[in-house]
C-alpha cells in the first residue's frame, strides 16, 4: 500500500515537511532527484529567520542541532557603492543567523527515517488518473499513486504545479553570475580583509556584487547583471572559459568599477549561471484540488529577497500543522486552509522580490541605503 502523503523534492521545503510528518506520526514518503544524500550540489548561505524558519526548525526538534552550525557573526551586511566606498553596516546581533544550505539539508535529513526517502526519483510528469487522483511518472520509468495527498516541494520547475495552476515562471531581465574565492585562492587574505564577515554588497550602473562568506570560511560572489534571459546558454558570457568569463565582465560590465572589483572578478572561480525567475503575484491563487498541494517555490517562486527558504520551511510547519489538525481523513479541508494563509504570503514575497530587485539594480545605491536603513528602524 502507497505511503498516505507523498512529498516530491527534497529541498529546504520537502525535508522540514517529511520532519514534521514524522514528529506527527503520520505517514509519507520523499521522492528526490538526487542519487544520493552525498550529490554534491551544494548551494550559498541561508539566515533562518526567527517567527519562520526558525520556528520550523524548533517544532521539528532541530532548533539545538541547527545552534551546532548557526552563524550569528555572519549577520552583518556592508554596503558599498562602485568607488569601494563603504556607506552602511548594519544587522550585527540580528537574530538571522546564517547557516549552509549543505548544512541545513544535513540537518534535516539526520532527523528522517532513511527509508523515507527515495533518492534518483525524478518526477517527469504528474497526471490525474481515472479518480482524478494524481499518478507520479518518474524519469526512471516508476508509476506511483494511490495517495491521499501530493505535496509539490519540486522547486521553481514543479512538475506537480500543472496539476493545480497554468502559472508558469517568467524570466524578470536579470541574472546572477555565480562564482567563488576558496580559502586555498591566492586573493583569499585580501578578500577576507576586505569583505570581512557577513554580505558585503555593492550597487551602482544597474548592476551589482554581492559576496557572502560560507560556513568555511570561503566567498560565494554573485554578479547581478541586466541580461537577455539565454543571455549565457548563447555564450554572452561563456562560463566553460573562466579567462573569458573574467575578461567579459571586466570590459563589458564592471569596466568603471574601482580596482577593488576588478581583483575579486580577476580571481574569482568557478562560475555558475542562474537566470532570476519568478512567478506572478497575480494569479498566483488556484482552485483547491483534491489530493495535491504546493509548497516553497514551487507555490510561490520569487526574485532572491532572503525570505525564500523561511517561506518555505513556514508552508512546512503550516501544512503539517493542518493535516495533523484534522487527520488523514480529512486531508483536502486541511489544504484548503493551508492554502488560504499560503496565498496572500506567497504573493506578498513575489512583490517583495520585485521591489528589492528595482531597488537593487538601481543606478547608485542610495534607494537601497534608505531602504536598508527603513528595514532598521522598524525592527526596533
Ligand atoms: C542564487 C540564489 C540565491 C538565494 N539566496 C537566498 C537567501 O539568501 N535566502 C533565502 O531565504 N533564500 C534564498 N534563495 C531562495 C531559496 O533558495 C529558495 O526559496 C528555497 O530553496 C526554496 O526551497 P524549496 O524546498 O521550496 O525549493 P528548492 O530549494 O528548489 O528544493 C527543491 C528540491 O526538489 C528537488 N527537485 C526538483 N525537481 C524535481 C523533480 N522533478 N523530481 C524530484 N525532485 C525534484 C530538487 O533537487 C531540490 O532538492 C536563493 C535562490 C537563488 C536562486
Amino acid at each position: 500500500m502507497a505511503p498516505e502523503i507523498a512529498i516530491i523534492g527534497g529541498g529546504p521545503c520537502g525535508l522540514t515537511l517529511a520532519r514534521l510528518l514524522e514528529c506527527k506520526g503520520l505517514d509519507y514518503v520523499v521522492y528526490e532527484r538526487d542519487e544520493s544524500e552525498n550529490s554534491t550540489r551544494t548551494g550559498g548561505s541561508l539566515d533562518i529567520h526567527p517567527e519562520t524558519g526558525q520556528r520550523a526548525l524548533q517544532e521539528g526538534g532541530l532548533f539545538e542541532a541547527f545552534q551546532n552550525y548557526a552563524r550569528y557573526d555572519d549577520t552583518v551586511l556592508t554596503l558599498a557603492d562602485k568607488s569601494g566606498k563603504r556607506i552602511l553596516q548594519m544587522g550585527q546581533g540580528r537574530d538571522a543567523p546564517e547557516i549552509d544550505r549543505r548544512e541545513l539539508r544535513q540537518i534535516l535529513l539526520d532527523a528522517i527515517p532513511k527509508d523515507k526517502i527515495r533518492w534518483g526519483h525524478t518526477l517527469k510528469a504528474a497526471t490525474l488518473g481515472e479518480d482524478s487522483r494524481p499518478v507520479l511518472n518518474f524519469a526512471n520509468g516508476v508509476v506511483e499513486s494511490g495517495y491521499k495527498l501530493v505535496v509539490g516541494t519540486d522547486g521553481a520547475w514543479s512538475k506537480v504545479r500543472s496539476l493545480v495552476s497554468q502559472s508558469t515562471p517568467k524570466y524578470t531581465g536579470r541574472s546572477y553570475l555565480e562564482s567563488r574565492i576558496s580559502r586555498e585562492n591566492p586573493y583569499y587574505p585580501t578578500m577576507a580583509d576586505k569583505a570581512g564577515a557577513g554580505m558585503f554588497m555593492t550597487v551602482g550602473s544597474r548592476k551589482l556584487i554581492v559576496t557572502q562568506r560560507q560556513g568555511d570560511g570561503s566567498y560565494r560572489t554573485y554578479f547581478g547583471l541586466e541580461v537577455p534571459e539565454n543571455f549565457f546558454k548563447d555564450g554572452g558570457i561563456d562560463i566553460q572559459n573562466l579567462e573569458t568569463a573574467r575578461s567579459t565582465l571586466l570590459s563589458t560590465f564592471f569596466a568603471d568599477w574601482s580596482d577593488e572589483y576588478k581583483d575579486l572578478i580577476r580571481h574569482s572561480t568557478d562560475p555558475r549561471a542562474w537566470p532570476l525567475y519568478s512567478l506572478s503575484a497575480e494569479g498566483l491563487e488556484w482552485k483547491s484540488a483534491p489530493g495535491v498541494t504546493l509548497a516553497g517555490d514551487a507555490a510561490h517562486l520569487a526574485i532572491p529577497n532572503g525570505d525564500g527558504v523561511n517561506l518555505a520551511m513556514t508552508d512546512a510547519l503550516d501544512l503539517a500543522t493542518k493535516i495533523a489538525e484534522y487527520g488523514i481523513g480529512s486531508v483536502d479541508q486541511a489544504v484548503r486552509e493551508y492554502e488560504a494563509d499560503m496565498f496572500p504570503r506567497g504573493a506578498e514575497t513575489i512583490r517583495d522580490g520585485q521591489m528589492m530587485a528595482k531597488i537593487m539594480f538601481s543606478e547608485d545605491p542610495q534607494p537601497f541605503v534608505d531602504l536598508m536603513t527603513s528595514f532598521e528602524a522598524g525592527a526596533e
